[in-house]
């Protein structure tokens, strides 16, 4: 379990209903819109070194758990076998390792690992639970690097907030926009410090000219930050509408701080450049509407998405029982009830992912 201090950000256990294995198709097409850039960069690690590559280590970081955290390390694995072909040379052996923090449910992951592993003959796994703002990997080991909807996750929520008592969402409108770049600036200087650890540690883990592909929530630079919304509004949103019918008080909703930042394109390329282990090969940012997502996008399956990503912070702050997380589903259900309105919601704060293509430069 994590200590006293530390927020429980893992994703909702399990295979059931409320578990993130059955609620993350959304993720799985941010996942699928990674698929060309892995591929790329599989072609590349293959075909630059005079030898062709004997063995790989292939990581995911943050896999959580269900088929999306198999999903990268397929795509680089069917990479890899196509790079054999082609090229006519023996299988190339891979090892598979996947990352997440120690509450993830690595039960439901290791058994999928040992499927995957029976079908894909060249391949080996394991997992490796810790924080990836620490040490996870030997020096030198890694080729590739993949992470999709992780990053955006902090270490933890801005002290100086919590310091300060000043609440990262105020229920009061006019506070809540007088407030905002100082909460924004917080959250930006804790995402920083951050990311800049998560690129120091790969670069001592990944092998000379390793590769990350990585996906992450932000938003686009022309968006102004002082108008720039969390990545969890919504998640606030509905909390403080169950603070306004007395489901929840006031008191620990304004003490509630999720560990979240989606920086811009610009600030993302700004922090790789200055950390300076990495050289940036592509940076993308995806449109977010895409017609495999706008299907997705309904009142219920977003309400349970939310769910089976902030329902263990949730209720650690809160200290609720699963029913009323049921509560706040059809407060969620409730506000996007009228045709359209969830449509609206997410134009107002669309979801958009950075996707970055990396390379170790020594
Ligand atoms: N990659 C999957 C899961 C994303 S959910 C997908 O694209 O669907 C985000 C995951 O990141 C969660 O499982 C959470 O536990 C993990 N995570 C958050 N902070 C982390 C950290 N510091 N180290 C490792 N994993 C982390």
């Amino acid at each position: 379990m994590a200590s006293q201090h530390e927020q429980l950000v893992h994703m909702n256990r399990g295979q059931g209903n409320t578990s993130y294995a059955c609620n993350s198709s959304l993720q799985n097409v941010e996942q699928n819109r990674m698929r060309l850039m892995i591929e790329e960069t599989i072609s590349d690690l293959c075909s630059t070194s005079s030898l062709f590559p004997r063995n790989m280590v292939v990581a995911d970081l943050g896999c959580s758990s269900g088929p999306n955290a198999l999903a990268l390390v397929s795509i680089a694995i069917d990479a890899i076998h196509n790079q054999c072909l082609h090229f006519q040379q023996p299988q190339v052996e891979v090892c598979v390792l996947l990352n997440d923090l120690p509450d993830n449910d690595f039960n439901v992951v290791v058994k999928s690992l040992v499927a995957f592993q029976q079908s894909h003959k060249s391949v080996v796994t394991g997992v490796v639970p810790g924080s990836f703002y620490g040490r996870l990997f030997t020096s030198g080991s890694l080729h590739l690097v993949c992470s999709s909807n992780s990053l955006h996750w902090l270490s933890k929520a801005p002290e100086e907030l919590k310091r300060n008592q000043i609440p990262a969402y105020d229920i009061d409108e006019n506070v809540r926009i007088e407030r905002r770049p100082l909460v924004i600036g917080a959250y930006a200087r804790q995402f920083r410090k951050d990311f800049t650890l998560f690129l120091e540690m790969r670069a001592k883990e990944l092998a000379s000219g390793g590769r990350m592909v990585v996906s992450l929530a932000g938003r686009r630079s022309e968006e102004l930050a002082s108008k720039f919304t969390h990545a969890w509004e919504s998640v606030a949103q509905i909390l403080s509408e169950m603070v306004s019918k007395g489901v929840i008080n006031k008191e620990q909703f304004d003490s509630f701080y999720i560990p979240i930042y989606g920086p811009s394109d610009e600030e993302l390329r700004e922090i790789i450049q200055l950390e300076g282990s990495f050289s940036i090969r592509e940076m993308q940012v995806p449109e977010p509407s895409s017609s495999s997502y706008n299907v997705l996008i309904t009142p219920s399956r977003i309400a349970n998405m939310l769910r089976a990503g902030f329902e263990p912070i949730i209720v650690q702050h809160f200290g609720w029982s699963g029913e009323i997380m049921d509560e706040f589903v059809r407060t969620a259900e409730r506000r996007w009830s009228e045709e359209g309105s969830l449509q609206q919601e997410m134009a107002r704060n669309p979801r958009v992912t950075l996707v970055v293509s990396l390379k170790k430069v020594v």
